[in-house]
């Protein structure tokens, strides 16, 4: 899509720090990165979200954050540990409206936090663990490919 700032990056309009490059995916340095080593991967293809993707690129995209995730940790880079993050959806902080998977080096004393309010929240009982699993198990089963891919 014309004014996307990923499309944009991929057809090569606007400038970027290459990782990798094969006709389904694009890998380039964030340019904020939380951490020397933040690697973005994205499909070529326009997918706002997720549920706009197909399989066979959600595949490819793990399996090239599987092979990135190797080669940040092995450039040298400060690298304890790795996060991947991928925030589907404005609620869950994506910004940018174009599928991209977050690869990041994480080591002790970093500034990275995830903030949560473990201390006070109540927690499920198995009752409410159970039904909320069938609920989601059942979503599964209506699902095109069912609960197999
Ligand atoms: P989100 O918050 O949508 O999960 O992440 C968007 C990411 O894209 C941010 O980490 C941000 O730094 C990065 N970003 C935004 N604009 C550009 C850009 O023009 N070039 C690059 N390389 N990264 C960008
Ligand atoms: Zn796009």
């Amino acid at each position: 899509v014309s004014e996307c700032i990923f499309c944009k990056i991929v057809a090569g309009e606007l400038p970027s720090s290459k990782v990798y490059e094969d006709d389904t995916l694009l890998a380039f340095m964030d340019i904020n990165p939380i951490n020397e080593g933040h690697t973005l991967v994205i499909p070529k293809e326009h997918f706002v979200e997720m549920a706009d993707m197909d399989e066979q690129t959600g595949m490819l995209l793990f399996q090239a954050t599987l092979r990135l995730q190797r080669a940040i940790r092995d450039s040298g880079v400060p690298c304890e540990a790795i996060n991947l993050f991928l925030a589907d959806g404005e609620a869950a902080g994506q910004e940018v409206p174009h599928v991209h998977m977050h690869i990041f080096p994480r080591f002790k004393g970093d500034a990275f936090r995830v903030h949560y309010d473990w201390v006070s929240k109540q927690w499920p009982g198995r009752e409410q663990l159970d039904a909320t699993a069938a609920g989601i198990r059942n979503a599964l089963e209506v699902q095109p490919g069912g609960a197999t891919a």
